[in-house]
């Protein structure tokens, strides 16, 4: 079966690193969900991974907490910065080689993020693994996901979540809540579904990048994706 995606950005959110903890990494889920990355990583598609933070820390929680709403967006993108680590660690446990770059510079631990240079790691088959968000604060780590999927060109932005796709109301809340297959970014904007803020979705827009919604946790779900497989929802 050829493949239908070559070039990928997956957006993982922090809590995906954090498996049925309440707060931090668990590192036995870490490796569960490397092992679904490396699965695609062999077939060959050129894999970017935006991780988020909010396992650790979201700026919205520091604002909560008295702290001034730049000062705890930039906590929360360190926050990113750690989780990035996290998972390149688990990936390269599993020979996969990685690269992490992060948008704010911390040169000790990881490179500085350069466009160029990314794609060229993704085309000596490295996983770029993008760390510390847009690098300003008032984003989020799903922007970050349709900006960089769009620097880099991805043919496909792919938002991992806990649940299988899109539906028209929260699933946790009302069982009788319907899977929509396929709907358009408008649509998901004017019904204000729970899919990725909307400066993400018009990023995705404007630059006509689909976004697939899909189960993380259920196996084999990312291969089926690439190879243009009926799974989860998808965004276009
Ligand atoms: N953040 C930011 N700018 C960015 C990306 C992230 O200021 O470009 C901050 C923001 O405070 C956010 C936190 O980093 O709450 C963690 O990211 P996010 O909440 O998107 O993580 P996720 O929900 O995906 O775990």
């Amino acid at each position: 079966m050829p493949l239908v995606y070559k070039r990928i950005l997956l957006k993982l959110s922090g809590e995906a690193l954090m498996g049925d903890q309440d707060y931090g990494i668990d590192p036995h889920f870490v490796s569960e969900l490397c092992d679904e990355i490396k699965d695609v990583y062999d077939i060959g598609v050129q894999i970017a991974i935006v991780i988020g933070g909010g396992n650790i820390f979201r700026g919205i929680k520091g604002t909560e907490m008295g702290l001034d709403r730049a000062t705890a967006d930039y906590m929360g993108m360190l926050a990113t910065v750690m989780n990035a680590l996290a998972l390149q660690d688990a990936l390269e446990k599993k020979d996969v080689p990685t690269r992490v770059m992060s948008a704010i510079e911390m040169r000790q631990i990881a490179e500085p993020y350069i466009r160029r240079r990314a794609i060229r790691h993704l085309e000596k088959g490295r996983i770029v693994i993008f760390a510390a968000g847009t690098g300003s604060p008032f984003f989020t780590t799903d922007t970050t996901g349709a900006l960089r999927a769009a620097e880099i060109k991805a043919d496909l932005l792919l938002k991992a979540t806990k649940v299988d796709g899109i539906y028209d109301k929260d699933p946790m809340k009302y069982p009788d809540a319907k899977l929509l297959k396929e709907i358009s970014y408008l649509d998901v904007i004017n019904k204000n579904l729970k899919v990725m803020d909307h400066t993400a979705l018009t990023l995705c827009m404007e630059n006509k990048l689909p976004i697939a919604v899909f189960n993380i946790k259920k196996k084999g779900n990312l291969r089926k994706i690439v190879f243009g497989e009926d799974v989860g929802s998808i965004v276009r």
